[in-house]
């Protein structure tokens, strides 16, 4: 898809459907390469001013939708493009219904029990397996050994949710060791999920 910059960061101009079809091959494709996702929102070009290891992690992602409105009316008016919503959580729900039984799931976020609720209702609403589940309060310490954790679920598809910046960088940092094909930074998805 074409792809513009937005404030110096970059966005994909991509519906929906397509991400899922892009994510899908992404995911299934035997040399399982690693690939990251960002959803692009107005508090994340804010934040990023001020944190250049943010804005290199957008720079790096291979797909950055817009996830809401702020975002499409931001790409009107500076650039005079259309670019279609792709939200975090249709995204999730999207891959989830689409391949089901077939599509291995990591969740990674969120406070400690929330991300085994949420692998539970995901479970059980679109039938997906669990590649393993870990709560997003950790320090940097623990991050290789988390990332190592992922690596070794043989997970198609991870869910990030640590806020945003941190989700971000984890999943561009650590993508050869996390060894997913798509990692996404997904913010509060995982509390939606848990319902
Ligand atoms: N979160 C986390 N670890 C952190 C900070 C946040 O796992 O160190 C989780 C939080 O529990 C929530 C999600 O990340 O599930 C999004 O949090 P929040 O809305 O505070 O972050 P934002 O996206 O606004 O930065």
């Amino acid at each position: 898809p074409a792809r513009l910059s937005l404030f110096g960061l970059p966005l994909d101009v991509i519906t929906l459907p397509q991400t899922l079809d892009r994510l899908g091959g992404w995911m299934f494709a035997s040399t399982r390469a690693p690939h990251t996702v960002v959803t692009l929102n107005p508090e994340f070009i804010v934040q990023s001013r001020t944190q250049p290891d943010f804005v290199r992690a957008m720079q790096a992602a291979d797909l950055v939708t817009a996830d809401g409105v702020g975002i499409v009316y931001a790409a009107r008016q500076l650039a005079a493009v259309d670019v279609p919503r792709a939200p975090g959580f249709d995204i999730v729900s999207g891959l989830m219904e689409r391949h089901g039984a077939e599509l291995r799931v990591f969740f990674l976020g969120a406070k400690p029990g929330v991300a085994e609720q949420a692998a539970q209702n995901a479970a059980r609403d679109y039938g997906i397996q669990v590649a393993g589940v870990h709560h997003g309060y950790f320090g940097p310490e623990e991050d290789q050994r988390v990332a190592e954790l992922v690596g070794a679920s043989g997970a198609h598809l991870l869910l990030t949710a640590m806020g945003a910046g941190r989700q971000e960088i984890f999943n561009q940092y650590w993508r050869q060791i996390l060894n997913t094909p798509v990692a996404i930074g997904c913010g509060g998805v995982i509390d939606v999920l848990a319902g």
